[in-house]
């Protein structure tokens, strides 16, 4: 069956990606992951999330993925000997030096990163001799081309479905290293593409034009980000093995319902239900999370750049998570502040529990009107619902939506 895999920028947001339906995370020790602005793991991190991750029965990947210099490398041996007495389900490497490290050192299986641009199967065939075991294909590839890749190598292929996506080839990108210093050849991109940029003529150079194309200016290599999931089940069918979603510096709420809206959706295809008509509901919830209008990638053709801004919209607002429930009361670590109002409780399996909330508690059952982030506070609940359900209050939308499904249906 095809494997949903998720971001895992900290433990914390590990051990929401599993309850909310992860097959499989993939993360970072604190170096050569490729998001170094991430909070990532440290060692002991690491081992608690494998435990926690294989108790569950579901993989952990780690991420080696950076482009390294000669003088990174006694570090990168340490880490090897780590990885070897407590081997991850796989790593994730693009630089050639790293591959030959992890390759003549450990047995642990080996993936290709997207970040090393693979396109095709006879580079994919190549890198078999050297214990690669799966390709992270490059984004830039349609389903056309991923069905032809498949049909020329045994090895298993993972997607992206679902994130921010870059205006350079597989994020294989200088613009941020060349303006600030921060490379994102080291996972510490600076997003320069998303920045206005001006025009200088050569022989005026105090004279910068803004290029506006209309009040904002222009977004000249601003991406779109992905959203494929209204074409999911042709990305099952092209031969795929694995489905990943990008986010490692993004939320828990964000890794929370994008899992799980992906998760419900893989089901539903796989147990062959009304796929199609499942679609405007998994955008709403798409549509909820932080992101950029979406479009699908390069799946089914250049998606092009997105001009308009590049701020991101997000329809609902994060404000706690249900660490406690007893009768009748839920006790929630406060994200965001919470006042009176109309709130949902979300739940793993795309459930929601709509309230209006009239009155909060504190420890001692008195009467509060607000709460504050990293307090805790109680709420009456109609019904009972799990630890690590999600509190949020939304409001409506009209964005990307209707483009991505314009495409497809
Ligand atoms: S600057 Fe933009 S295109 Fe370059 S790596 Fe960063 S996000 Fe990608």
């Amino acid at each position: 069956m095809v494997e949903l895999l998720s971001p895992g920028g900290n433990l914390e947001k590990i051990k929401f990606a599993i309850h909310y339906g992860a097959d499989a995370v993939y993360c970072a020790l604190k170096k050569f992951g490729l998001r170094s602005q991430a909070s990532n793991l440290t060692k002991g991190d690491y081992l608690e999330a494998l435990d926690f991750v294989h108790i569950e029965g579901k993989k952990l990947y780690l991420t080696l993925n950076a482009y390294l210099f000669d003088r990174d490398f006694e570090e990168l041996f340490e880490i090897v000997d780590f990885l070897n007495e407590y081997p991850p389900d796989g790593v994730i490497v693009s630089d050639l030096g790293v591959l030959n490290v992890v390759y003549k050192n450990t047995d642990i299986p080996i993936h290709i990163s997207t970040q090393a641009n693979v396109t095709n199967s006879y580079a994919a065939n190549f890198l078999k001799d050297f214990n690669v075991k799966r390709i992270v294909l490059a984004r830039e590839l349609t389903l056309e081309d991923i069905r032809r890749f498949k049909k020329g190598t045994d090895l298993e292929l993972e997607a992206f479905i679902h994130g921010a996506m870059c205006m350079a080839y597989s994020g294989r990108c200088f613009l941020s290293a060349y303006l600030t210093g921060r490379s994102a050849n080291k996972g510490d991109c600076t997003q320069s593409c998303r920045w206005k940029y001006t025009v200088i003529e050569h022989k005026r150079p105090n004279m910068p034009m803004d290029v506006e194309e209309h009040k904002e200016g222009t977004f000249i290599f601003n991406s779109y980000d992905m959203c494929a999931l209204p074409i999911l089940p042709q990305l099952i069918e092209s031969g795929v093995s694995s489905l990943k979603i990008e986010g490692r510096m993004k939320s828990v709420y964000y890794v929370s319902v994008v899992t799980s809206v992906y998760r419900d959706a893989l089901n539903t295809i796989i147990e062959g239900g009304d796929f199609k008509s499942m679609i405007p509901y998994y955008m709403k919830e798409l549509e909820s999370v932080s992101h950029r209008p979406y479009s699908l990638g390069f799946y089914l053709g250049q998606p092009k750049q997105y001009l308009k801004s590049s701020g991101y919209i997000r329809n609902c607002k994060f404000c706690g998570v249900v660490v406690d429930y007893s009768d009748g009361m839920a006790k929630i670590q406060v994200r965001d502040r919470i006042e009176r109002g109309h709130y949902e409780i979300i739940l793993p399996n795309l459930k929601r529990v709509s309230l209006n909330l009239d009155c909060l508690y504190d420890e001692d059952g008195n009467a509060k009107f607000y709460g504050n982030p990293n307090e805790f506070v109680y709420i009456r609940l109609p019904e009972k619902v799990e630890e690590l359900s999600l509190l949020r209050k939304c409001h409506e939308s009209n964005s990307g939506e209707v483009e991505v499904q314009k495409a497809v249906l």
